[in-house]
Protein backbone atom coordinates (compact mmCIF):
# COMPACT_ATOMS: atom_id res chain seq x y z
CA UNK A 1 0.00 0.00 0.00
CA UNK A 2 1.38 3.45 -1.08
CA UNK A 3 1.65 5.82 2.06
CA UNK A 4 1.91 9.83 1.62
CA UNK A 5 1.85 12.40 3.53
CA UNK A 6 -0.84 14.47 1.46
CA UNK A 7 -3.48 12.71 -0.83
CA UNK A 8 -5.16 15.49 -3.09
CA UNK A 9 -8.14 14.70 -5.16
CA UNK A 10 -8.44 16.90 -7.95
CA UNK A 11 -6.08 18.39 -10.29
CA UNK A 12 -8.28 21.93 -11.14
CA UNK A 13 -6.47 25.05 -9.90
CA UNK A 14 -7.59 24.27 -6.27
CA UNK A 15 -5.94 21.09 -6.67
CA UNK A 16 -2.86 22.41 -8.29
CA UNK A 17 -2.56 25.17 -5.91
CA UNK A 18 -2.04 22.90 -3.12
CA UNK A 19 0.70 20.65 -4.91
CA UNK A 20 2.51 23.80 -5.87
CA UNK A 21 2.84 24.76 -2.24
CA UNK A 22 3.58 21.64 -0.78
CA UNK A 23 6.87 21.64 -3.63
CA UNK A 24 7.51 25.04 -2.22
CA UNK A 25 7.65 23.58 0.74
CA UNK A 26 10.39 21.17 0.21
CA UNK A 27 12.86 23.01 -1.88
CA UNK A 28 15.06 20.49 -3.77
CA UNK A 29 13.63 17.85 -2.05
CA UNK A 30 11.13 15.16 -2.88
CA UNK A 31 7.53 16.33 -1.70
CA UNK A 32 5.62 13.54 0.01
CA UNK A 33 2.50 13.80 -1.90
CA UNK A 34 0.28 12.30 -4.69
CA UNK A 35 -2.58 14.06 -6.73
CA UNK A 36 -4.94 12.01 -8.30
CA UNK A 37 -7.57 13.32 -11.16
CA UNK A 38 -9.64 11.08 -13.32
CA UNK A 39 -9.16 13.44 -16.26
CA UNK A 40 -6.38 13.48 -18.87
CA UNK A 41 -5.54 16.95 -18.43
CA UNK A 42 -5.11 18.99 -15.43
CA UNK A 43 -7.32 22.20 -15.36
CA UNK A 44 -10.49 20.73 -13.82
CA UNK A 45 -13.53 23.18 -14.72
CA UNK A 46 -10.98 25.34 -15.95
CA UNK A 47 -9.77 24.05 -18.78
CA UNK A 48 -10.48 24.62 -22.49
CA UNK A 49 -11.56 22.86 -26.09
CA UNK A 50 -10.07 23.32 -29.45
CA UNK A 51 -12.57 22.43 -32.08
CA UNK A 52 -11.54 21.03 -35.53
CA UNK A 53 -11.98 24.15 -36.99
CA UNK A 54 -9.93 25.78 -34.58
CA UNK A 55 -12.57 27.61 -32.34
CA UNK A 56 -11.38 27.62 -28.43
CA UNK A 57 -14.35 27.18 -25.76
CA UNK A 58 -13.80 27.49 -22.19
CA UNK A 59 -16.15 25.41 -19.75
CA UNK A 60 -18.22 28.61 -19.41
CA UNK A 61 -17.05 31.86 -19.89
CA UNK A 62 -13.99 32.59 -17.76
CA UNK A 63 -11.79 36.10 -17.50
CA UNK A 64 -8.81 36.69 -15.02
CA UNK A 65 -10.22 39.25 -12.81
CA UNK A 66 -7.73 42.24 -11.60
CA UNK A 67 -6.29 40.07 -8.03
CA UNK A 68 -5.03 42.58 -6.23
CA UNK A 69 -5.85 40.35 -3.24
CA UNK A 70 -4.08 37.50 -4.56
CA UNK A 71 -0.16 39.39 -4.93
CA UNK A 72 1.17 35.47 -5.19
CA UNK A 73 -1.11 34.71 -7.53
CA UNK A 74 -0.63 37.29 -10.16
CA UNK A 75 3.26 37.01 -9.91
CA UNK A 76 2.78 33.32 -10.47
CA UNK A 77 0.88 34.46 -14.29
CA UNK A 78 3.65 37.20 -14.56
CA UNK A 79 6.06 33.88 -14.27
CA UNK A 80 4.46 31.22 -16.80
CA UNK A 81 5.49 30.93 -20.58
CA UNK A 82 2.18 32.44 -22.02
CA UNK A 83 1.26 35.34 -24.13
CA UNK A 84 -1.33 37.46 -22.51
CA UNK A 85 -4.30 39.27 -24.62
CA UNK A 86 -5.94 42.12 -22.10
CA UNK A 87 -8.88 43.73 -22.77
CA UNK A 88 -11.21 45.65 -21.34
CA UNK A 89 -14.56 43.61 -19.99
CA UNK A 90 -17.30 45.66 -21.46
CA UNK A 91 -20.34 43.61 -20.77
CA UNK A 92 -24.21 44.37 -20.51
CA UNK A 93 -27.49 42.85 -19.83
CA UNK A 94 -30.28 42.36 -23.18
CA UNK A 95 -33.88 43.11 -21.74
CA UNK A 96 -36.57 41.82 -24.44
CA UNK A 97 -33.57 43.37 -27.18
CA UNK A 98 -32.29 46.87 -25.67
CA UNK A 99 -29.52 46.59 -24.47
CA UNK A 100 -28.15 47.66 -20.64
CA UNK A 101 -24.31 48.37 -19.86
CA UNK A 102 -23.11 46.65 -16.95
CA UNK A 103 -24.38 47.49 -13.88
CA UNK A 104 -27.65 47.76 -15.74
CA UNK A 105 -29.23 48.64 -12.79
CA UNK A 106 -27.31 51.94 -13.29
CA UNK A 107 -27.81 52.58 -17.02
CA UNK A 108 -31.90 52.09 -17.07
CA UNK A 109 -31.72 55.57 -18.96
CA UNK A 110 -31.72 53.27 -21.61
CA UNK A 111 -34.82 51.23 -21.21
CA UNK A 112 -37.45 52.98 -23.47
CA UNK A 113 -39.76 55.78 -22.11
CA UNK A 114 -42.31 53.67 -20.76
CA UNK A 115 -40.29 51.17 -18.56
CA UNK A 116 -38.10 53.94 -17.57
CA UNK A 117 -40.70 56.00 -16.00
CA UNK A 118 -41.77 52.96 -14.34
CA UNK A 119 -38.61 52.56 -13.22
CA UNK A 120 -38.24 55.73 -11.27
CA UNK A 121 -41.38 55.60 -10.22
CA UNK A 122 -41.08 52.73 -8.36
CA UNK A 123 -37.40 53.54 -6.88
CA UNK A 124 -39.01 56.87 -5.69
CA UNK A 125 -42.22 55.40 -4.16
CA UNK A 126 -39.91 52.08 -2.55
CA UNK A 127 -37.87 55.05 -0.61
CA UNK A 128 -40.97 57.10 -0.05
CA UNK A 129 -42.18 54.39 1.77
CA UNK A 130 -39.72 52.80 3.70
CA UNK A 131 -38.16 56.59 4.46
CA UNK A 132 -38.24 58.09 8.40
CA UNK A 133 -38.88 53.95 9.56
CA UNK A 134 -35.07 53.39 8.90
CA UNK A 135 -36.23 50.08 6.71
CA UNK A 136 -34.38 50.33 3.54
CA UNK A 137 -31.33 51.71 5.22
CA UNK A 138 -31.29 50.23 8.64
CA UNK A 139 -31.94 46.43 6.61
CA UNK A 140 -28.59 48.16 3.94
CA UNK A 141 -26.52 49.19 6.71
CA UNK A 142 -27.58 45.60 8.38
CA UNK A 143 -26.19 44.12 4.98
CA UNK A 144 -23.19 46.06 5.15
CA UNK A 145 -22.05 45.15 8.67
CA UNK A 146 -23.04 40.73 7.83
CA UNK A 147 -25.37 40.99 10.30
CA UNK A 148 -28.64 40.19 8.35
CA UNK A 149 -28.40 36.75 6.58
CA UNK A 150 -32.04 37.55 4.09
CA UNK A 151 -32.99 36.02 1.71
CA UNK A 152 -31.94 37.11 -2.08
CA UNK A 153 -35.89 37.83 -3.00
CA UNK A 154 -35.64 40.12 -0.21
CA UNK A 155 -31.96 41.59 -0.86
CA UNK A 156 -33.03 42.66 -4.26
CA UNK A 157 -36.89 44.33 -3.73
CA UNK A 158 -35.11 46.06 -0.44
CA UNK A 159 -32.50 47.63 -3.05
CA UNK A 160 -34.02 48.13 -5.83
CA UNK A 161 -37.52 48.37 -5.24
CA UNK A 162 -40.94 45.82 -6.83
CA UNK A 163 -40.45 47.43 -10.42
CA UNK A 164 -36.56 46.83 -11.27
CA UNK A 165 -36.36 43.83 -9.23
CA UNK A 166 -38.69 42.58 -11.64
CA UNK A 167 -37.43 43.67 -15.04
CA UNK A 168 -34.44 43.23 -14.44
CA UNK A 169 -32.77 41.49 -10.84
CA UNK A 170 -35.59 38.89 -10.57
CA UNK A 171 -35.19 37.27 -14.50
CA UNK A 172 -31.58 37.42 -14.00
CA UNK A 173 -30.79 35.93 -10.58
CA UNK A 174 -33.36 33.10 -11.84
CA UNK A 175 -31.77 32.35 -14.62
CA UNK A 176 -28.40 32.25 -13.49
CA UNK A 177 -29.05 29.81 -10.44
CA UNK A 178 -32.05 28.06 -11.66
CA UNK A 179 -33.63 28.67 -8.78
CA UNK A 180 -35.99 31.53 -7.66
CA UNK A 181 -34.04 34.42 -5.24
CA UNK A 182 -36.30 33.69 -2.70
CA UNK A 183 -34.64 29.83 -2.10
CA UNK A 184 -31.23 31.74 -1.77
CA UNK A 185 -28.82 33.55 0.76
CA UNK A 186 -27.97 36.80 -0.09
CA UNK A 187 -24.44 36.06 1.03
CA UNK A 188 -22.91 36.18 -2.08
CA UNK A 189 -24.20 39.03 -3.28
CA UNK A 190 -22.35 41.10 0.12
CA UNK A 191 -19.16 38.61 -0.89
CA UNK A 192 -19.53 38.28 -4.72
CA UNK A 193 -17.04 36.24 -6.90
CA UNK A 194 -15.59 38.04 -8.83
CA UNK A 195 -15.08 41.22 -7.93
CA UNK A 196 -13.32 43.17 -5.89
CA UNK A 197 -16.80 45.58 -4.99
CA UNK A 198 -18.01 44.11 -1.82
CA UNK A 199 -21.34 44.50 -3.03
CA UNK A 200 -23.69 44.51 -5.96
CA UNK A 201 -23.99 48.16 -7.57
CA UNK A 202 -26.69 50.22 -5.63
CA UNK A 203 -29.19 52.43 -7.84
CA UNK A 204 -28.36 56.08 -7.80
CA UNK A 205 -31.52 58.07 -8.55
CA UNK A 206 -29.43 61.26 -9.13
CA UNK A 207 -26.92 60.07 -11.42
CA UNK A 208 -29.71 57.86 -13.38
CA UNK A 209 -31.41 60.99 -13.63
CA UNK A 210 -27.54 62.81 -14.78
CA UNK A 211 -27.31 59.93 -16.99
CA UNK A 212 -31.12 60.02 -18.55
CA UNK A 213 -30.77 64.22 -18.91
CA UNK A 214 -26.75 64.06 -20.57
CA UNK A 215 -27.34 60.46 -22.62
CA UNK A 216 -24.30 59.36 -20.67
CA UNK A 217 -23.83 55.51 -19.57
CA UNK A 218 -22.36 54.51 -16.08
CA UNK A 219 -20.12 51.97 -17.07
CA UNK A 220 -18.61 49.69 -15.01
CA UNK A 221 -15.47 49.60 -16.39
CA UNK A 222 -12.90 52.03 -17.37
CA UNK A 223 -10.49 52.10 -20.85
CA UNK A 224 -8.20 51.52 -17.65
CA UNK A 225 -10.04 48.23 -16.43
CA UNK A 226 -8.31 45.73 -17.84
CA UNK A 227 -9.41 41.37 -17.37
CA UNK A 228 -6.37 39.41 -18.86
CA UNK A 229 -6.47 35.59 -20.80
CA UNK A 230 -3.71 34.18 -22.20
CA UNK A 231 -3.82 34.86 -25.83
CA UNK A 232 -4.08 31.22 -27.26
CA UNK A 233 -5.39 28.11 -25.93
CA UNK A 234 -8.19 29.49 -23.67
CA UNK A 235 -8.14 29.62 -19.93
CA UNK A 236 -6.88 26.11 -20.22
CA UNK A 237 -3.39 27.30 -20.89
CA UNK A 238 -2.97 28.56 -18.05
CA UNK A 239 -3.76 25.45 -15.88
CA UNK A 240 -1.29 23.32 -18.40
CA UNK A 241 1.32 25.26 -17.82
CA UNK A 242 1.01 25.32 -13.80
CA UNK A 243 0.39 21.81 -13.99
CA UNK A 244 3.90 21.11 -15.67
CA UNK A 245 5.82 22.28 -12.59
CA UNK A 246 4.59 19.41 -10.23
CA UNK A 247 7.29 15.97 -10.93
CA UNK A 248 5.70 13.12 -12.87
CA UNK A 249 5.77 10.72 -9.36
CA UNK A 250 3.12 13.03 -8.15
CA UNK A 251 0.63 13.36 -9.97
CA UNK A 252 -1.78 10.51 -11.63
CA UNK A 253 -4.48 11.37 -14.28
CA UNK A 254 -6.77 9.08 -15.20
CA UNK A 255 -7.44 7.97 -11.87
CA UNK A 256 -9.64 9.21 -9.21
CA UNK A 257 -11.36 7.94 -5.43
CA UNK A 258 -13.38 6.00 -5.25
CA UNK A 259 -13.81 5.52 -1.70
CA UNK A 260 -12.54 6.62 1.66
CA UNK A 261 -12.20 5.50 5.29
CA UNK A 262 -12.17 8.18 7.79
CA UNK A 263 -11.14 5.67 10.62
CA UNK A 264 -8.01 4.16 8.40
CA UNK A 265 -7.03 7.29 6.68
CA UNK A 266 -7.13 5.00 3.54
CA UNK A 267 -8.33 5.58 0.00
CA UNK A 268 -9.32 3.43 -2.72
CA UNK A 269 -8.54 4.73 -5.68
CA UNK A 270 -10.35 3.49 -9.35
CA UNK A 271 -6.83 1.23 -10.43
CA UNK A 272 -7.72 -0.59 -7.31
CA UNK A 273 -4.72 0.68 -5.61
CA UNK A 274 -5.29 2.01 -2.01
CA UNK A 275 -3.09 4.65 -0.25
CA UNK A 276 -2.77 5.70 3.46
CA UNK A 277 -2.98 9.85 3.96
CA UNK A 278 -2.16 11.70 6.59
CA UNK A 279 -4.14 14.16 5.38
CA UNK A 280 -6.57 14.53 2.46
CA UNK A 281 -6.96 17.81 0.49
CA UNK A 282 -10.44 16.75 -1.37
CA UNK A 283 -11.27 19.59 -4.48
CA UNK A 284 -13.91 16.79 -5.60
CA UNK A 285 -18.03 18.12 -5.20
CA UNK A 286 -18.11 18.24 -1.45
CA UNK A 287 -21.90 15.78 -1.77
CA UNK A 288 -19.78 13.72 -4.10
CA UNK A 289 -16.96 13.40 -0.87
CA UNK A 290 -19.56 12.91 1.73
CA UNK A 291 -21.12 9.99 -0.51
CA UNK A 292 -17.58 8.16 -1.07
CA UNK A 293 -17.40 7.79 3.01
CA UNK A 294 -19.45 4.44 3.54
CA UNK A 295 -18.34 4.18 7.02
CA UNK A 296 -20.45 7.62 7.43
CA UNK A 297 -24.39 6.80 6.67
CA UNK A 298 -25.60 10.35 8.16
CA UNK A 299 -23.43 12.17 5.44
CA UNK A 300 -25.40 10.69 2.80
CA UNK A 301 -28.23 12.89 3.62
CA UNK A 302 -26.20 15.88 4.07
CA UNK A 303 -25.17 15.36 0.38
CA UNK A 304 -28.93 15.44 -0.67
CA UNK A 305 -29.05 18.77 1.00
CA UNK A 306 -26.28 20.68 -1.13
CA UNK A 307 -27.85 22.35 -4.52
CA UNK A 308 -26.33 22.62 -7.50
CA UNK A 309 -27.14 24.37 -10.86
CA UNK A 310 -26.32 22.06 -14.01
CA UNK A 311 -24.70 24.00 -16.52
CA UNK A 312 -25.40 23.34 -20.36
CA UNK A 313 -22.96 24.84 -22.98
CA UNK A 314 -23.54 25.30 -26.64
CA UNK A 315 -20.59 26.66 -28.66
CA UNK A 316 -20.80 28.14 -32.61
CA UNK A 317 -17.61 29.17 -34.59
CA UNK A 318 -19.38 31.28 -37.32
CA UNK A 319 -17.54 32.29 -40.65
CA UNK A 320 -18.04 36.17 -41.29
CA UNK A 321 -18.27 39.43 -39.57
CA UNK A 322 -19.07 39.57 -35.88
CA UNK A 323 -22.44 41.95 -35.71
CA UNK A 324 -21.74 44.78 -34.88
CA UNK A 325 -24.15 45.58 -31.84
CA UNK A 326 -22.22 43.10 -30.17
CA UNK A 327 -18.53 44.43 -31.13
CA UNK A 328 -16.60 44.18 -28.34
CA UNK A 329 -18.62 42.91 -26.02
CA UNK A 330 -17.42 40.32 -23.66
CA UNK A 331 -20.85 38.99 -22.28
CA UNK A 332 -24.05 40.02 -22.74
CA UNK A 333 -26.77 38.45 -20.13
CA UNK A 334 -30.21 37.85 -20.94
CA UNK A 335 -33.60 38.24 -18.81
CA UNK A 336 -36.07 36.53 -21.11
CA UNK A 337 -37.55 33.81 -20.20
CA UNK A 338 -38.55 32.71 -23.44
CA UNK A 339 -34.39 32.80 -24.73
CA UNK A 340 -32.89 29.51 -23.00
CA UNK A 341 -29.54 31.08 -21.98
CA UNK A 342 -28.93 33.32 -18.66
CA UNK A 343 -25.31 33.89 -20.80
CA UNK A 344 -23.75 34.71 -24.16
CA UNK A 345 -20.56 34.64 -24.14
CA UNK A 346 -18.13 35.94 -27.19
CA UNK A 347 -14.58 34.00 -26.86
CA UNK A 348 -13.18 36.10 -29.78
CA UNK A 349 -14.20 39.48 -27.82
CA UNK A 350 -11.99 38.23 -25.18
CA UNK A 351 -8.54 36.54 -26.98
CA UNK A 352 -8.51 36.67 -30.59
CA UNK A 353 -6.57 33.95 -30.64
CA UNK A 354 -9.48 31.86 -29.74
CA UNK A 355 -10.98 31.30 -33.22
CA UNK A 356 -9.49 31.82 -36.66
CA UNK A 357 -9.63 35.00 -38.54
CA UNK A 358 -12.57 36.18 -40.36
CA UNK A 359 -14.86 34.92 -37.76
CA UNK A 360 -16.83 35.22 -34.90
CA UNK A 361 -17.44 32.82 -31.92
CA UNK A 362 -20.54 32.62 -29.67
CA UNK A 363 -20.66 30.06 -26.22
CA UNK A 364 -23.96 30.14 -24.43
CA UNK A 365 -24.85 29.00 -21.02
CA UNK A 366 -27.84 27.64 -19.54
CA UNK A 367 -28.25 27.04 -16.13
CA UNK A 368 -30.75 23.64 -15.10
CA UNK A 369 -31.58 22.61 -11.13
CA UNK A 370 -29.41 19.96 -10.62
CA UNK A 371 -32.10 17.93 -8.88
CA UNK A 372 -33.96 17.55 -12.20
CA UNK A 373 -32.81 15.44 -15.14
CA UNK A 374 -31.37 17.16 -18.10
CA UNK A 375 -33.54 18.66 -21.12
CA UNK A 376 -32.98 17.05 -24.06
CA UNK A 377 -30.09 18.34 -25.94
CA UNK A 378 -31.26 18.39 -29.38
CA UNK A 379 -34.35 20.54 -27.82
CA UNK A 380 -32.80 22.54 -25.99
CA UNK A 381 -29.75 23.11 -28.92
CA UNK A 382 -32.91 24.04 -31.10
CA UNK A 383 -34.35 26.79 -28.63
CA UNK A 384 -30.48 28.34 -28.45
CA UNK A 385 -29.90 28.72 -31.59
CA UNK A 386 -33.33 29.93 -32.41
CA UNK A 387 -32.99 32.79 -29.82
CA UNK A 388 -29.40 33.45 -31.22
CA UNK A 389 -31.19 34.11 -34.50
CA UNK A 390 -33.19 36.33 -33.03
CA UNK A 391 -31.24 38.31 -30.97
CA UNK A 392 -29.33 38.90 -34.59
CA UNK A 393 -26.48 36.58 -32.95
CA UNK A 394 -26.73 34.00 -36.02
CA UNK A 395 -28.12 33.31 -39.29
CA UNK A 396 -27.38 37.07 -40.65
CA UNK A 397 -26.14 37.54 -44.27
CA UNK A 398 -22.87 36.44 -45.22
CA UNK A 399 -22.37 34.63 -42.06
CA UNK A 400 -22.21 30.50 -41.89
CA UNK A 401 -22.22 28.39 -38.96
CA UNK A 402 -18.66 26.02 -39.57
CA UNK A 403 -18.13 24.85 -36.16
CA UNK A 404 -20.24 24.04 -32.96
CA UNK A 405 -19.48 22.54 -29.58
CA UNK A 406 -21.53 21.33 -26.36
CA UNK A 407 -20.93 19.76 -23.15
CA UNK A 408 -23.32 19.84 -20.12
CA UNK A 409 -21.52 20.00 -16.67
CA UNK A 410 -23.17 18.84 -13.31
CA UNK A 411 -21.63 20.57 -11.05
CA UNK A 412 -21.84 23.96 -12.46
CA UNK A 413 -22.95 26.60 -10.02
CA UNK A 414 -22.62 25.75 -6.08
CA UNK A 415 -26.15 27.27 -5.43
CA UNK A 416 -25.96 29.40 -2.57
CA UNK A 417 -29.26 28.00 -1.07
CA UNK A 418 -30.80 29.46 2.29
CA UNK A 419 -28.93 27.35 5.05
CA UNK A 420 -26.05 26.68 2.89
CA UNK A 421 -23.44 28.23 5.56
CA UNK A 422 -25.21 26.26 8.71
CA UNK A 423 -25.36 22.59 6.52
CA UNK A 424 -21.82 23.02 5.94
CA UNK A 425 -20.78 24.40 9.85
CA UNK A 426 -22.18 21.15 10.87
CA UNK A 427 -20.00 18.90 7.70
CA UNK A 428 -16.68 20.80 7.49
CA UNK A 429 -15.70 20.56 10.86
CA UNK A 430 -16.20 16.75 10.84
CA UNK A 431 -14.07 15.92 8.04
CA UNK A 432 -11.74 18.36 9.38
CA UNK A 433 -11.46 16.38 12.87
CA UNK A 434 -10.47 13.25 10.88
CA UNK A 435 -7.83 14.90 8.49
CA UNK A 436 -10.09 15.85 5.39
CA UNK A 437 -9.99 19.47 3.70
CA UNK A 438 -12.28 19.64 1.59
CA UNK A 439 -11.71 23.23 -0.90
CA UNK A 440 -12.42 24.63 -4.30
CA UNK A 441 -15.38 25.74 -6.51
CA UNK A 442 -17.45 22.59 -5.50
CA UNK A 443 -15.24 21.68 -2.58
CA UNK A 444 -16.14 24.77 -0.08
CA UNK A 445 -19.76 24.91 -1.99
CA UNK A 446 -19.13 28.81 -1.89
CA UNK A 447 -19.95 30.53 -4.94
CA UNK A 448 -18.57 33.99 -3.37
CA UNK A 449 -15.00 31.93 -3.34
CA UNK A 450 -14.96 29.82 -6.52
CA UNK A 451 -13.51 32.03 -9.12
CA UNK A 452 -10.15 30.49 -10.63
CA UNK A 453 -8.09 32.62 -8.30
CA UNK A 454 -10.02 32.28 -5.22
CA UNK A 455 -9.65 27.99 -5.96
CA UNK A 456 -6.31 28.38 -6.55
CA UNK A 457 -5.20 30.30 -3.46
CA UNK A 458 -8.05 28.04 -1.56
CA UNK A 459 -5.41 25.29 -2.32
CA UNK A 460 -2.61 27.05 -0.99
CA UNK A 461 -3.38 28.27 1.93
CA UNK A 462 -4.89 25.23 3.37
CA UNK A 463 -1.48 23.58 2.81
CA UNK A 464 -0.07 26.67 4.71
CA UNK A 465 -2.68 25.73 7.38
CA UNK A 466 -1.37 21.88 7.55
CA UNK A 467 2.19 23.02 7.43
CA UNK A 468 2.46 25.97 9.32
CA UNK A 469 -1.46 26.72 11.27
CA UNK A 470 -1.87 29.86 9.28
CA UNK A 471 -5.08 30.80 9.71
CA UNK A 472 -7.05 30.16 5.77
CA UNK A 473 -7.74 33.63 4.63
CA UNK A 474 -10.30 32.75 1.71
CA UNK A 475 -11.75 30.08 2.65
CA UNK A 476 -12.70 31.32 6.14
CA UNK A 477 -13.55 35.58 5.12
CA UNK A 478 -14.81 35.59 1.62
CA UNK A 479 -15.88 39.19 2.46
CA UNK A 480 -11.97 40.43 3.10
CA UNK A 481 -10.42 38.46 0.16
CA UNK A 482 -13.55 40.11 -2.07
CA UNK A 483 -12.20 43.55 -0.30
CA UNK A 484 -8.63 43.54 -1.42
CA UNK A 485 -7.06 43.23 2.10
CA UNK A 486 -6.53 39.38 2.53
CA UNK A 487 -3.35 39.08 1.04
CA UNK A 488 -1.02 41.87 3.15
CA UNK A 489 -2.48 39.94 6.22
CA UNK A 490 -1.51 36.58 4.63
CA UNK A 491 1.57 37.07 3.68
CA UNK A 492 2.30 38.81 7.25
CA UNK A 493 1.02 35.60 8.72
CA UNK A 494 3.03 33.66 6.80
CA UNK A 495 6.86 35.16 7.20
CA UNK A 496 5.51 35.36 11.20
CA UNK A 497 4.94 31.25 11.14
CA UNK A 498 7.46 30.41 8.72
CA UNK A 499 9.98 32.18 11.23
CA UNK A 500 8.26 30.40 14.18
CA UNK A 501 8.63 27.10 12.41
CA UNK A 502 11.79 27.24 12.27
CA UNK A 503 12.24 27.70 15.38
CA UNK A 504 10.25 24.80 16.25
CA UNK A 505 8.95 22.91 13.59
CA UNK A 506 5.17 21.65 13.43
CA UNK A 507 4.66 18.32 12.92
CA UNK A 508 1.07 17.53 10.04
CA UNK A 509 -1.34 16.56 11.94
CA UNK A 510 -5.15 16.71 11.67
CA UNK A 511 -6.78 19.83 12.59
C1 LIG B 1 -19.72 27.46 -15.96
C2 LIG B 1 -18.51 28.02 -15.24
C3 LIG B 1 -18.15 29.37 -15.39
C4 LIG B 1 -17.04 29.89 -14.72
N1 LIG B 1 -16.63 31.21 -14.89
C5 LIG B 1 -15.47 31.67 -14.32
C6 LIG B 1 -14.95 33.00 -14.57
O1 LIG B 1 -15.50 33.79 -15.33
N2 LIG B 1 -13.80 33.37 -13.95
C7 LIG B 1 -13.11 32.54 -13.11
O2 LIG B 1 -12.05 32.93 -12.60
N3 LIG B 1 -13.59 31.31 -12.85
C8 LIG B 1 -14.74 30.86 -13.44
N4 LIG B 1 -15.22 29.58 -13.20
C9 LIG B 1 -14.60 28.82 -12.14
C10 LIG B 1 -13.37 28.05 -12.48
O3 LIG B 1 -13.57 27.13 -13.48
C11 LIG B 1 -13.10 27.43 -11.15
O4 LIG B 1 -12.55 28.37 -10.29
C12 LIG B 1 -12.19 26.30 -11.11
O5 LIG B 1 -12.37 25.36 -12.11
C13 LIG B 1 -12.43 25.64 -9.75
O6 LIG B 1 -11.30 24.95 -9.46
P1 LIG B 1 -11.35 23.76 -8.44
O7 LIG B 1 -10.02 23.17 -8.48
O8 LIG B 1 -11.91 24.23 -7.18
O9 LIG B 1 -12.45 22.73 -9.01
P2 LIG B 1 -12.57 21.98 -10.38
O10 LIG B 1 -12.00 22.76 -11.48
O11 LIG B 1 -13.99 21.56 -10.46
O12 LIG B 1 -11.65 20.71 -10.15
C14 LIG B 1 -12.03 19.63 -9.36
C15 LIG B 1 -11.36 18.39 -9.90
O13 LIG B 1 -11.71 17.29 -9.08
C16 LIG B 1 -11.74 16.15 -9.90
N5 LIG B 1 -12.48 15.07 -9.25
C17 LIG B 1 -13.82 14.86 -9.21
N6 LIG B 1 -14.09 13.72 -8.55
C18 LIG B 1 -12.92 13.18 -8.17
C19 LIG B 1 -12.56 12.00 -7.47
N7 LIG B 1 -13.47 11.13 -7.01
N8 LIG B 1 -11.24 11.76 -7.26
C20 LIG B 1 -10.30 12.64 -7.70
N9 LIG B 1 -10.58 13.76 -8.37
C21 LIG B 1 -11.88 14.03 -8.61
C22 LIG B 1 -12.40 16.66 -11.17
O14 LIG B 1 -12.11 15.82 -12.28
C23 LIG B 1 -11.79 18.04 -11.31
O15 LIG B 1 -10.68 18.03 -12.19
C24 LIG B 1 -16.31 29.04 -13.86
C25 LIG B 1 -16.68 27.70 -13.71
C26 LIG B 1 -17.75 27.18 -14.41
C27 LIG B 1 -18.09 25.71 -14.23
Amino acid sequence: MRSVRVLIAGAGPCGLGAALELLDAEPGGTADFLLVDPGSTPGGWAQSRTTAQGFTFDFGGHVLFPHKHYARFAELLRGLPLEWASSVPERGVDVDGCFLPYPAQRNLHRLPLHRLVRAIASVLLHRFRTRGTGGAQAEEQAHVRGAADGNMGRYLQTRFGHYVTKLLMQPLNQKQWAHQPAQLTDVWARHRSGSTVRNVADMDMGRMLRNLLAGTDDLGWTPETKVTYPAKGGSGAIWSAIARAIPDENIQLGTHIVSISLEDKTALLSTGETVQWEQLISTMPLDMLLRSIPERKEFRAKADQLVKARSRLFGFGVRGSMPHAYAGLHSCQVTSAEMPFWRVNFPMTVAEGNGPEGCYSVLCEVSEPGSVPARSAEALRAEVQQSLVRMGLLGKANTEVISTWEYTIEHGYPVPFLGRDTLLSEVQPLLESAGVYSRGRFGAWRYEISNQDHAYMQGVEVVRRILYRIPEETYGNAGAVNEAVAEQKVMKNFATAVRESVKSPVRVSAG
